[in-house]
């Protein structure tokens, strides 16, 4: 058991005056205590903006090349530590040491990708033709809230931290309230490599912590990765002069049709839905099938689910890990009861328990077919391996499905018709488009963000140029000599 630091304010690790505390444990082992973090209150939030405040210029004012060098030394320390981090990854959030092992590696190569964007913060200039000469300052925003959800508890704080740093800001971060260690672990890495007191501080806790973040006047961003209800709610609570970033859910689709190979479909589909446990913002929580291969596709993903090897994702061989808590657990079965009442298939009826040893939060990947589009199950948010078949007549009758859903993280399509392709890009609303791949997966150096209710698509969250355009604010400058 590890009992953390404490929160990160004003260059000290400090617990709340009450000393109050929450536990964290294994999904894979309920009675394992994993982290006992503190269980912070707004006057600690207060207590670390106002620090922030006073002391945030000194960062501003280095040189760019000081702050890309803080974080690539940040990124060489969590580099070093990738195997030992990967392992409390798996024990704190239960993904599998696979899957961790991404997650840790490619961490570090966020943060070394936005130092490079610090020296990348250029503005411009504008002919006048009279002698004088204007042009465009960057500047830091000032202090951002960083609000993040707990799937990827060191991939998404490093997306939010590493640009926020890199442009010169500083930071208040508030992890997850399900991997308070990985929160701790990053703010160490970013203290030790030098990141002043001034830049950054960390607050634990639940959701009053991020209430109290985007409450305080001293905000001015607010980036936020999470559930559309809490982002909708956030939305509902900044003002106009705090620029807010809401990454949010997904309802993601992959279609399949007449023409589609189906051993290159079934395996993009085990990839999207069954990956990280089905607990992946991007994750394919539709399959938009064309009748003619319906049967055949279904039986294919049917035994991959059935395939699957759950269990504790530090034990040899497992390929699909526990889900993060109860809540999840919960969520799971009030989906997989309602989808059945509302006319779906379930197309191995004892195929959703799963009991491993040790109590944990297990459950199988688990397929629903005939599932009607309109249904809760094909328009709601499960965020666990809950996949949906939906089953249709034709491609125009698959872009109407994909589009039918307040969400529009992202969407897929296999076909080896090129123009069938590119006219799918065109005909989806959704920010990620994949042909022959899932739906899952980003590349670290492209444009990341959703439409709709999946995102404000104000900034995409992940994406050179623009993503530092969040984390600055530009004036023009009128100049003459
Ligand atoms: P969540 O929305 O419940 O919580 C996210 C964070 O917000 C947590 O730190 C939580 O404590 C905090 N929070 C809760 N209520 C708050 C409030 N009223 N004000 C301020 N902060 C508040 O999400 P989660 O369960 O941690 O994560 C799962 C969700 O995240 C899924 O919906 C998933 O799709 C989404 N997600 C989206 C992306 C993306 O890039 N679009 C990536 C990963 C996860």
């Amino acid at each position: 058991m590890t009992r953390l630091k404490g929160n990160y304010i004003g260059g000290d690790w400090v617990w709340p005056a009450s000393a109050a505390s929450f536990d964290r444990t294994n999904p894979a082992r309920p009675d394992e205590v994993v982290s006992t973090a503190p269980e912070s209150t707004s006057t600690d939030v207060d207590d670390a903006i106002a620090h922030l405040s006073e002391h945030r210029h000194a960062w501003a004012a280095t040189s760019p090349e000081k702050r890309a060098d803080v974080l690539v030394a940040a990124a060489d320390i969590l580099a070093t530590q990738a195997q030992d981090l990967a392992v409390e990854l798996v024990r704190e959030e239960g993904k599998t040491l696979a899957e961790a092992t991404m997650e840790t590696t490619r961490t570090p190569q966020n943060l070394r990708f936005f130092a490079g964007e610090a020296l990348r913060m250029t503005g411009e200039t504008y002919p006048t033709g009279d002698g004088s000469l204007v042009f465009s300052r960057r500047e830091p925003v000032g202090i951002v809230a960083a609000i993040t959800p707990w799937n990827f508890p060191l991939n998404i704080p490093s997306r939010k931290l590493g640009p926020a740093l890199a442009a010169g800001n500083a930071v208040v971060f508030k992890p997850s309230e399900v991997t308070p260690l990985m929160g701790q672990r990053l703010v160490e890495a970013l203290v030790q490599a030098g990141v002043p007191s001034g830049a950054l501080a960390l607050v634990h806790g639940h959701a009053d912590v991020g209430r109290a973040m985007v409450a305080n006047d001293e905000v001015d961003a607010v980036t936020f990765t999470g559930s559309t209800e809490v982002g909708t709610a956030i939305h509902g609570v900044t003002g106009v002069d705090v620029r807010t970033q809401l990454e949010m859910g997904g309802k993601n689709a992959l279609v399949v049709l007449e023409d589609s190979d189906l051993d290159r479909a079934a395996a993009i589909i085990a990839k999207g839905a069954f990956g990280l446990s089905g607990q992946a913002c991007t994750g394919t929580s539709r399959v938009v099938v064309h009748e003619a291969v319906a049967d055949e596709l279904v039986r294919r993903i049917s035994q991959t689910a059935q395939a699957a090897r759950v269990g504790n994702g530090l034990d040899e061989g497992v390929t699909f890990g526990p889900l993060a808590n109860r809540a999840q657990i919960d969520k799971f079965c009030h989906y997989v009861e309602g989808a059945t009442s509302q006319g779906a298939v379930l197309v191995d009826p004892d195929g959703h328990q799963a009991d491993p040893p040790g109590g944990g939060y297990f459950v199988r990947p688990t397929i629903f077919r005939d599932v009607d589009p309109l249904s809760d199950l094909a328009q709601e948010e499960v965020f666990s391996p809950v996949l949906a078949f939906i089953t249709v007549s034709s491609y125009d009758e698959a872009v109407r499905v994909v589009n039918n859903t307040k969400y529009g993280l992202s969407a897929g399509i296999v076909t080896s018709e090129i123009s069938r392709a590119i006219r799918f890009s065109e005909d989806v609303a959704t920010g990620l488009v994949k042909v022959n791949q899932a739906t899952n997966g980003m590349a670290m150096n492209a444009p990341f963000g959703g439409m709709k209710h999946s995102s404000t698509q104000t900034f995409k969250e992940q994406a050179g140029a623009s993503m530092m355009s969040f984390y600055t604010t530009d004036k023009t400058v009128y100049f003459t000599p």
